[in-house]
Formats: C-alpha cells, sequence, structure tokens
C-alpha cells in the first residue's frame, strides 16, 4: 500500500522547514511529510550560507520580505529567547562619487526613504574616523590600483537594522517549533528521484497521463517508494530544475557558485583591531562591509575571531542548470588571484594572511532577484532565493502557507500584507531587484 500525507515538503533548508512549519501551523488537521536528501535540515546551501541579514534592497519586494523577516528573527532572539547569535552590526555600501551617483543608486535610496527602511549617508572624513585602516583614496601613481580598477571610497550607505545570525540556529527554531505541532517525522537522508505526475481521474491506460487528460502531480519517487500527497512543496533551491523540468513545470531559476573564505584574525593585531571596530553599533565588532570594486565583501564573526570574506562576481562564474557536488569546494586560486588583490588594497591588515578554511554553494537565481513561489498542477513551488534566502525565510514561508490555504493576501509578521500571488508567474508583481550580492 503506498502512503498517502496531505502535503509533502521536498527540501529541509530554511526555505523548506520555514514553510513545513507555517503550513503546519494554519493547517492543524493536516498531514506534513518533510522529507531532505542530507542527513538533517539545514545542511546544504543554508549552512553554507554567511547569514547575513540585510532590509536594504532597492525593490519595495525584497524590502518588505527582509524587513518582515528580520523583525521576525529578533522577535524569535529576543522575546522568545531563543538564541540566533543575532547580531545588528549593520551593513555598510562602500561607494564612489561616481557609484554614489548612479541612478539606480539614487533609486535605491529612494525607495528606502519611500518604504522608512532606516539608513543614513556617511561621508568619507567621518568613515575614515570610524575605520582608520580603511584605503579610501588611491593615488593617480598607484599603478596596482589603476590596473584593478578600484574605485576611491568617497561615500558610504549605512543600514543600523541589518546584521548577521547563525542560519543553523534559524533552521533549529523552525524545526523544533515544526516538530512539536506535526504528527509525522521527517524524513532523512531520502532523495526524491522524481516527482509523480499522474492523470485525474486515471482511466488505466497505457501511457497515462496522455496529453488529452488533466495532470496532477500525486506524489513522489523514492528509494523507499512512491509516496501520495494532495501537495508537493518543492523547496530544493537550486536542485528545483532537476525536479520539475522531467515534469514540465516551469522554474525559470538558474544556479550560481558563491564562495566564503575564512580569514583568522586572532594572533594579527592590526585584523583584530578592524574586526573589533566600534562605532558602528553596539555590538562592538565591524559591520557587513562591501567594497566599492570587484564585489568583495567581509563578514566580522566575533565569536570565532575571524572575517569570512565573499565575493559577487558577477559576468565570468558560470549560470548552471543545477547545482554539483563541486560548488561546495572553495577555490583557494579564486581567493588567491582575484579576491585578495582588491581585499588588501582596501584593507592592507589582510596582507599576507591565507585563509584557514573555505567553503562554497549555490545561489538560486530568478531572473529579477525576487523569490518564486506559485502553485503549479499540484506542486507548491518555492524557490529563486537569489542569495538572500536566510533574510526572506519567514515571509517567504508565511506566502507559500497563504497560497495553499487560498487565501488573497500573505500577512507577514508584524501585520504588513502582500498579494499571495505576487511572486508568482502569472501575476507577478515586483520590482527587479539591483542590489544583488
Ligand atoms: C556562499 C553563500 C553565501 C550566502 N550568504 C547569504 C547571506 O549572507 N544571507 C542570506 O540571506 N542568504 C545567503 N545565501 C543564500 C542562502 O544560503 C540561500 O538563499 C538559502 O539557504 C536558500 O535556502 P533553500 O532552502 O532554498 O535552499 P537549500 O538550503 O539549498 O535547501 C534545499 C534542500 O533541498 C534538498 N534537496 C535538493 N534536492 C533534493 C531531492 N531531490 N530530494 C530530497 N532533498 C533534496 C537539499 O538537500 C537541501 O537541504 C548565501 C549562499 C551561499 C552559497
Amino acid at each position: 500500500m503506498t502512503e498517502k500525507f496531505d502535503i509533502i515538503v521536498v527540501g529541509a533548508g530554511i526555505l523548506g522547514v520555514a514553510s513545513a512549519y507555517y503550513l503546519q501551523k494554519n493547517n492543524p488537521d493536516k498531514t506534513v511529510l518533510l522529507v531532505d536528501s542530507q542527513p538533517d535540515a539545514g545542511q546544504a546551501n543554508t549552512a553554507m550560507s554567511a547569514a547575513a541579514i540585510r532590509n536594504m534592497f532597492s525593490s519595495s519586494t525584497n524590502q518588505l520580505l527582509t524587513d518582515t523577516s528580520i523583525d521576525f528573527f529578533r522577535h524569535i532572539h529576543d522575546d522568545l529567547k531563543f538564541d540566533l547569535t543575532l547580531h545588528l552590526c549593520g551593513y555598510l555600501w562602500l561607494l564612489s562619487e561616481q557609484q554614489f551617483k548612479e541612478p539606480s543608486v539614487q533609486t535605491w535610496m529612494q525607495r528606502m526613504e519611500a518604504n522608512d527602511i532606516a539608513y543614513r549617508v556617511i561621508e568619507q572624513k567621518e568613515l575614515q574616523q570610524l575605520i582608520p585602516g580603511l584605503v579610501c583614496e588611491f593615488s593617480a601613481e598607484d599603478e596596482e590600483a589603476a590596473l584593478m580598477h578600484l574605485n576611491n571610497v568617497d561615500y558610504a550607505l549605512f543600514g543600523a537594522e541589518c546584521g548577521v545570525l547563525d542560519p543553523s540556529l534559524l533552521v533549529q527554531f523552525y524545526k523544533s517549533e515544526f516538530l512539536k505541532l506535526s504528527k509525522v517525522k521527517p524524513r532523512f537522508n531520502l532523495r526524491v528521484d522524481s516527482l509523480l505526475l499522474e492523470a485525474q481521474p486515471s482511466l488505466g491506460l497505457p501511457g497515462e497521463p496522455l496529453v488529452w487528460q488533466q495532470k496532477q502531480v500525486t506524489g513522489i519517487r523514492t528509494s523507499q517508494g512512491n509516496i501520495h500527497a494532495d501537495k508537493v512543496v518543492v523547496a530544493v533551491g537550486p536542485w528545483t530544475n532537476t525536479l520539475l523540468d522531467p515534469v514540465g513545470i516551469p522554474s525559470y531559476v538558474k544556479a550560481k557558485k558563491r564562495q566564503l573564505f575564512m580569514v583568522a584574525a586572532s594572533d594579527h593585531p592590526p585584523l583584530e583591531e578592524l574586526l573589533f571596530t566600534k562605532g558602528f553599533s553596539d555590538t562592538g565588532f565591524i559591520p557587513f562591509t562591501i567594497l566599492p570594486s570587484g564585489g568583495v565583501y567581509v563578514r566580522g564573526v566575533p565569536e570565532e575571531k575571524s572575517f569570512w570574506i565573499g565575493c559577487a562576481d558577477k559576468v565570468g562564474r558560470a549560470y548552471k542548470y543545477t547545482m554539483d557536488e563541486e560548488d561546495y569546494s572553495g577555490e583557494r586560486a579564486y581567493y588567491e588571484n582575484s579576491v585578495y588583490p582588491v581585499l588588501s588594497k582596501y584593507f592592507p591588515a589582510f596582507a599576507n594572511i591565507r585563509p584557514g578554511n573555505m567553503w562554497a554553494g549555490d545561489y538560486a537565481y530568478a531572473v529579477d532577484a525576487i523569490p518564486l513561489i506559485y502553485e503549479h498542477s499540484g506542486v507548491l513551488v518555492v524557490t529563486g532565493a537569489s542569495g538572500s534566502g536566510i533574510m526572506k525565510a519567514d515571509a517567504i514561508a508565511r506566502i507559500a502557507d497563504a497560497l495553499y490555504r487560498g487565501e488573497p493576501k500573505a500577512t507577514l509578521y508584524g501585520g504588513r500584507t502582500i498579494p499571495a500571488d505576487s511572486l508568482g508567474l502569472t501575476n507577478r508583481k515586483v520590482e527587479v531587484e539591483s542590489v544583488l550580492i
């Protein structure tokens, strides 16, 4: 006899776990099975993340998704006393004068103002006082800087309501809340080989479903046999195409590799001083800082006395159809030849220090860099977080649940609402996101 549940959630990354939680919470009579090929929840890209959280986006949609999610994370951490290692150290975008004046940056600032997203502009003089170890200007004789097209730092945009957290603790929160409510034990180490597409109703004809029959995804195929459900939620991040393409359901996501390099600050006094930069927030360490050239960014990890260094390389870094095993490996040569030269010009404290550890994962990019949440042929697709799935997770999961319940609007944490179908394919109503890392 085949098993049957009301809902199967495939993928227990942050988006799958948070979705499973809201689906179970708001549909208490339904049975929800959570499935993942990994040994536990949050082991894939969620674990690889820099887990920085910001509401400083250019699109009103991403601002709403992140602002309400961050408020919920603060609620978990401060009110529910569930430690997320949440630090509001801020985000600091370093910009040249030319970048600051670009229409895209001006629109970004205008939209933040219109939507009450807190930020302030810091000018070079103040910035230099706050971070004495930052090189803001390169002389005309600096051949290296010229060769690498390094921009001067004339301005910074600082967002105080942004910061960092531990993504595994966030996963743990949603997973433990889900387990309190669910009657069904999640199944880990279980790979979904494909979705089951069946004729509705089945007439028992050879070759079903035939082209003239109505079709619906009715479950999943696994090594433990077929498991049926009225709704299959596909929350598999950069593997979305592997499940949707074989049954002909559109997905519109592409994968792209992203890497992080851990550089220890202990035993290097200038780096330690940089890490514990005061003056931006009461956390007493450096904000998540994005350099004005090369896409290089710096995330302080005070618990480890280290930095995680990343890079949002755009053209030149391949888009992929799906994530491969090799995408989990950091590339030392990439750090040494691409990231380090830029990083050490702006922050000489990093000079001659090699990363002690490195790792990587994939982003699941949507074309407009706004998440994709939609129903199609019995599937509820939750994907396309575009490199910012941790910080949007709570809102995305609430929208998925509202769609499942057929609600016209999803109510996000704090009471703001969004049309439940606005991140779908048919009635998609979003501005293209331009502030990507
Ligand atoms: C280097 C890096 C830095 C990042 N930094 C940030 C950041 O600072 N802030 C931020 O918000 N986001 C960041 N992100 C992005 C963030 O990690 C993702 O947006 C988020 O983790 C997406 O969650 P997900 O649940 O969609 O995907 P995942 O965490 O990848 O989860 C998908 C799950 O599906 C499972 N799965 C896949 N296929 C199958 C199958 N066939 N059967 C069963 N299970 C399957 C996988 O095992 C996995 O557990 C970063 C990502 C990377 C790689």
